[in-house]
């Protein structure tokens, strides 16, 4: 089974995406718990430039992103899927869709389409759309905001607006939830669907 966690900065997909994984360790699963852009060595590095880069333009940010995906589905979640680990990761895919695709205006299907060349077509069974208003999402948020957190207002608005338009096109994949709502709430909802998807 693998997982996705998706949203704007501040919207709880780390905490969530955690909660979930103890639940699934809990029932006795392996639960790979992993992250984009950062989940491997490599992806650390790659995640550093992208992030701390100096003038990293759009493109050249956008095949960074589909290196480390690249890397880390490769490397990590494909091996674990075919030990029938369960993988749950903050950010996949979709995130590159929304940033570099509607964000950063590289447009959402050529982003798509470098995506899925990235990982050979794998796509989740199930993304969370932790969804949340960029202004209250920042102001979760603590320490030094990095390059994209600071991207501004208009940047966000369309990040958010292309997560959305996503999930309502493939609500099978997509469980979109309000992230003000508790943690516990959510993680509740998180746990329904994964159940109704794999009759744990
Ligand atoms: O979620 P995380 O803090 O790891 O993301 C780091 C930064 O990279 C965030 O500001 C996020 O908005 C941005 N990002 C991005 N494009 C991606 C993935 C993350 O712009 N494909």
């Amino acid at each position: 089974l693998f997982v996705s966690f998706e949203g704007g900065d501040g919207a709880g997909k780390s905490t969530q995406a955690r909660l979930l994984g103890e639940w699934l360790t809990g029932l006795g699963r392996e639960v790979v718990l992993t992250r984009e852009p950062g989940g491997t060595e490599l992806g650390h590095l790659l995640r550093d430039a992208v992030l701390h880069g100096d003038h990293v333009d759009a493109r050249t940010e956008a095949l960074l992103y589909a290196t480390d995906r690249a890397h880390h589905v490769a490397s990590l979640v494909r091996p674990a899927l075919a030990r029938g680990a369960v993988v749950v990761t903050d950010r996949y895919l979709d995130s590159s869709v929304a940033y570099q695709g509607s964000g950063r205006d590289l447009g959402a299907d050529e982003v798509e389409r470098l995506s899925l060349w990235a990982v050979d077509g794998l796509l989740p069974a199930l993304t969370v759309l932790l969804d949340l208003d960029p202004a209250a999402g920042m102001s979760r948020l603590t320490g030094d905001p990095d390059r994209l957190e600071s991207a501004g207002d208009e940047f966000h608005r369309r990040t958010r607006q292309a997560f959305l338009d996503r999930a309502a096109a493939d609500p099978g994949r997509w469980l979109v939830l309000d992230a003000t709502r508790p943690v516990d709430e959510l993680a509740a909802l998180v746990r329904a669907r994964v159940a109704a998807l794999t009759g744990l």
